[in-house]
């Protein structure tokens, strides 16, 4: 069976609070490793780390999300200094293994462009220092993100999630370092541009994601999104891709590993005990 790692899910969000555990289990009989859980809000980003140390394939990744920064100045500073203050903890040097979700987002209007950019630049300061690749959150805002991380020499790469960008725009992100992020979204027949765009891109930039509960592949439509499914999203994008499934189960599973430093045996050896 082939080994799947989800780089991007909410599991510690409410929608999960009554069959977490059930989820994190069927994920792993699934083939499922190891999954990233992205934590977007100040109040629970102690939470979610917690629920990681309590799972062997569970990994957080914590951050101020362009579309939840807070509206008091305090607050912001509030979130920042304690951001710094967990990736500075070498306890969680572990599991904490990227930040995010993090970038802009101009598809929301009401949100300032130059207030997202300064919360952005502040957290790549703060990845940069401690070492962590990002985990990206971009609509409309490829140009700006990009030039962002050009401007601040940012070494540490990581990951444009949810991609729905040109070929170019994922082009740019390469070679920055950058893997492309695509789950469920690009599984529906009608999803032309990103079935282009999933055709163009190397097999060794692409990374699997499922962004649960949000994004369901159009196998569960309407349904709640899960880590548990993820096996079947690579199926759906490696038949678009046309390639064979398990080689692009495993070749994306290995791009994974590689930008988070996880050793592919030590993982297998820790998830199945
Ligand atoms: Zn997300």
């Amino acid at each position: 069976m082939p080994s799947f790692i989800d780089t991007h899910n909410h599991l510690g969000c409410d929608d999960f609070n009554s069959d977490r555990d059930q989820v994190i289990e069927n994920s792993i009989q699934k083939g499922v490793i190891k999954q990233i859980v992205v934590s977007v809000f100040a109040n629970e980003w102690q939470d979610d780390i917690e629920l990681s140390t309590k799972h062997t394939s569970l990994h957080v990744a914590c951050g101020i999300h362009p579309m939840y920064i807070p509206d008091q100045q305090k607050q912001r500073e509030d979130a920042l200094a304690l951001l710094r203050q967990l990736y500075a903890n070498t306890n969680h040097k572990k599991k904490l293994c990227a930040l995010g979700e993090i970038g802009l987002d101009y598809y929301i209007d009401h949100i300032d462009k130059a207030l997202q950019q300064a919360i952005f630049q502040e957290q790549l300061a703060i990845a940069s220092h401690y070492q962590r690749p990002v985990l990206l959150h971009v609509r409309r805002a490829h140009a700006d993100t990009i030039k962002i991380l050009k401007q601040c020499h940012f070494k540490e790469q990581g990951i444009a999630h949810a991609f729905s960008g040109s070929y170019e725009e994922a082009k740019e992100y390469i070679k920055l370092g950058f893997k492309i992020g695509l789950g469920g979204a690009g599984t529906y027949p009608h999803a032309y541009r990103m079935h282009r765009v999933l055709q163009q891109l190397p097999l060794e930039s692409i990374v699997l994601e499922t962004d649960a509960p949000d994004l369901s592949p159009v196998t569960r439509q309407g349904m709640r999104n899960s880590p548990e499914y993820l096996p079947e999203i690579s199926k759906q994008l490696a038949i678009i891709k046309q390639i064979n499934e398990k080689e692009f189960a495993t070749v994306t599973t290995h791009n994974a590993c590689k930008l988070f430093n996880w050793s592919m045996d030590e993982i297998k050896k820790t998830s199945f005990n």
